[in-house]
Parts: structure tokens; sequence; C-alpha cells
């Protein structure tokens, strides 16, 4: 699927699964649900500059964005993320989280389109530094990393999901940019803004 459709599902799902509890629980899923929901691939946007390279660096600038905007109305209203870091930030374990998560993005932007970044090994990896990092984003991160493979499963080009071990699997439904990964994202959007609306009106 296309990043478009990775960050709209991605947000949706770490919106829904489980639903938020409090407001800042919902700024922490969509910063973790749109990051968990492009992460995967980090693995492409180099190389032959094609469609997908290009909609993959598009994606990642878009989920930056993103984040940025839900993090600035986090510290504006002291939410979950905000207060961990400046509670924590000192912290040894979030360094080494931080460190990880960079470790891991240097070793997925070195491997090739779904394979290690679109495992189970990559998201016990990443999900774990993740944590590691800042628990709050924790639970949306791993939210949107499994949305990610659960729509890419969807199309020909196979995922390595046990990496690395060699054997690709897909359930050959659809092509990424194709007429289902428009209806996955104009679902998505239409799911987001009933989201939006339900929650504005519950945290009010
Ligand atoms: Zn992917």
């Amino acid at each position: 699927m296309m990043s478009g459709t990775h960050i709209v599902v991605g947000m949706s799902a770490a919106l829904l699964l489980p639903p938020p509890a409090t407001a800042s629980q919902c700024v922490a899923a969509v910063i973790g649900g749109a990051l968990g929901g492009v992460i995967c691939d980090l693995d492409a946007g180099s190389g032959k500059n094609d469609i997908y390279n290009r909609d993959a660096i598009c994606g990642r600038v878009a989920a930056a964005l993103i984040s940025v905007a839900a993090l600035l109305a986090d510290i504006a209203s002291k939410g979950a993320v905000s207060t961990y870091f400046s509670t924590h930030i000192n912290g040894f374990r979030s360094l080494i989280g931080a460190a990880a998560i960079a470790a891991l993005c240097l070793i997925g932007r070195k491997t090739a389109h779904r394979t290690f970044t679109h495992s189970l090994l990559a998201f016990a990896l990443f999900s774990f530094s993740v944590f590691l990092f800042c628990p709050p984003l924790a639970r949306p991160f791993m939210v949107g990393f499994l949305s990610h493979l659960s729509l890419d499963i969807l199309n020909y080009k196979p995922l390595l999901l046990f990496y690395p071990w060699k054997k690709g699997f897909s359930l050959k439904l659809c092509y990424a940019k194709s007429p289902a990964n428009t209806a996955v994202f104009v679902g998505g959007l239409v799911t987001l803004a009933a989201i939006a609306v339900v929650y504005a009106m519950r945290f009010a």
C-alpha cells in the first residue's frame, strides 16, 4: 500500500485499539500510529527514483510533520509524551532506546524492500526500543507497525515476515498502487474523521 494509506490506517488503528481513555493518550496514539505506520518503509526511498520511492519519502515527511504537530499539542497540554520526556530525558533507558531506534533505522535503510523492516523480528526490536525510549508511545507504535504489515501482505510483492528466513508471504490480492489502495485510504480517512468527532465530544 501507499504511504498515505499506511498513515491514516496506522493512526485510525492506534486510536481504536484500544480507545484512549484520555485526550493525552489520543495525542500519543496519533504520534505512535503515524510513525509506526510508515517506519517499515524505511527500506524504500533510495536507489531507483520511481513513484514508490518518492511516495515513501513523502510518507516519512508527512508522518514527521503530523508527529511534530501532535507533539506541540502534547507540550501545550502537558500530555503524557512531553511529561515523560521532561521527567526522564536524562535517563539511561531513554538514551539506550533512542540509540537502538537509530541503529535499527540505519540497518533498515541498508536492507532490501520488504525484508528486515517488514518482519516480526523488526517489529519486536523496534517496539522494545520505542518502549525503552518513551513508554507512552509503545502501544500505538506497535499497532501502527502491525497495521502496515497487515496491509502490505495483501499485495503481490511478498514480505519476509520471518526474516532472516527467506520465505516470502503474500495474499496476492492487489498491487500497492491500485483501486484497493484508494478504497482503503478513503475508508481510513472517513474512519479518522469519525474518530476525531467522537473523541472531540468525549474529551472536550
Ligand atoms: Zn511496506
